[in-house]
């Protein structure tokens, strides 16, 4: 089994307790520090391994007890980042979970037993939908796999606390809601310090995987007017969100604190502009399947999951060009191809 080693920081009052996972992220933090006399936690990791073993030796080496934890905010509800809450609140009944309505209303679905029938049938859905776009049915078993196999992983836990965009916490902690890797993504910006806990919507190095995932028709209706297919555009705004508070410290829940919030920004910007005008320049007046393009861009030779989030992540950019009026979706004979129109 691969044994996790662990390290604690302390940066600006805050404590980082960082610990590895044999994953591409290398590492999931969490975050501890005090506001006023109370003690936040960012995020619950990973309850895989002897991740939750070294969490709780780390916190011992800080001389923190698990009942002196007041409140744990969940960036969302990804394995890595919600992994620990039920057990944190089994310790510490008084601990308040927080997270957001959209992360709470797809947690409670999806580790409901009884909505598994309904999640392969979206999950298959999903698939189908997906073979218009150019991959094999092979490929196409395996996304559905994909999509009902994570949430097993998950463990619901009821939060104590539900919040939207724009909720203040403990007087200067404030919820930005940052849909994009994940709906429900939210990130906490402290006011007063203006540090910023990102989650996973702003990494050090490498850019959030942006998709599209399954949604319940609860928060269709629910949220009419958010549009779930066009998520690009959700994230992109999301940054300049968090680009006009102008953050000093970005801690993020994997790779290197960001010291340089306004460059990193730009960064991630620039990123996304250059994939959409490469995707533009590949179907000028040569339409190509969401597949045969993502293949261009990240090459032939990914499993099949790798494939699909390449896939999705294209899937993305052209929606949000589509949007813009910049491309042209083709359907003939069950394939769909997109033209670019810049
Ligand atoms: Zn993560």
């Amino acid at each position: 089994m691969h044994k996790f080693k662990s390290e604690i920081n302390e940066i600006e009052g805050v404590y980082q307790i960082k610990i590895d996972v044999p994953f591409a992220v290398k590492y999931v933090c969490v975050y501890l520090f005090k506001v006023g006399d109370k003690l936040v936690l960012i995020d619950s990791g990973l309850n895989m391994g002897n991740w939750r073993k070294r969490f709780f030796e780390s916190l011992r080496e800080l001389k923190i007890d698990i009942n002196d934890i007041d409140y744990c905010f969940i960036s969302h509800i990804h394995i890595d980042h919600i992994g620990l809450a039920n057990i944190l609140k089994e310790q510490n009944p008084n601990l308040k979970i927080i997270m957001h309505d959209i992360s709470y209303e797809l947690l409670k679905w999806e580790t409901n037993k009884a909505n598994l029938v309904d999640l392969k049938q979206k999950a298959a859905e999903i698939a189908e939908q997906i073979l218009k776009y150019g991959i094999s049915k092979e490929q196409g078993k395996k996304v559905v796999q994909f999509f009902t196999y994570w949430p097993q992983f998950l463990v619901y836990q009821k939060p104590d606390i539900i919040v939207n965009d724009g909720d203040i916490i403990l007087e200067n902690l404030q919820v930005i809601w940052t849909p994009g890797h994940s709906f429900g993504h939210i990130c906490i910006f402290d006011k007063k310090s203006k540090f910023l806990f990102s989650g996973d919507h702003i990494l050090s190095r490498i850019t959030p995987h942006i998709g599209n995932f399954i949604v319940n028709e609860f928060l269709h209706d629910k949220y009419r007017d958010f549009d779930f297919n066009n998520i690009l555009k959700y994230y992109l705004s999301s940054l300049d969100k968090i680009d006009a508070l102008n953050p000093q410290i970005i801690f993020p829940a994997h790779q290197e604190i960001i010291f340089n919030p306004h460059e990193r920004i730009l960064e991630i910007k620039e990123h996304h502009k250059n994939r959409l005008r490469e995707i533009l320049d590949l179907i000028k007046q040569n339409p190509l399947s969401p597949f045969e393009i993502s293949q261009k861009h990240f090459g032939t030779d990914l499993d099949e999951i790798n494939s699909y989030m390449a896939l999705s992540e294209v899937l993305g950019h052209l929606l949000y060009l589509e949007d813009l009026g910049k491309v042209k979706k083709l359907e003939d004979d069950g394939k769909v191809r997109y033209l670019s129109l810049d």
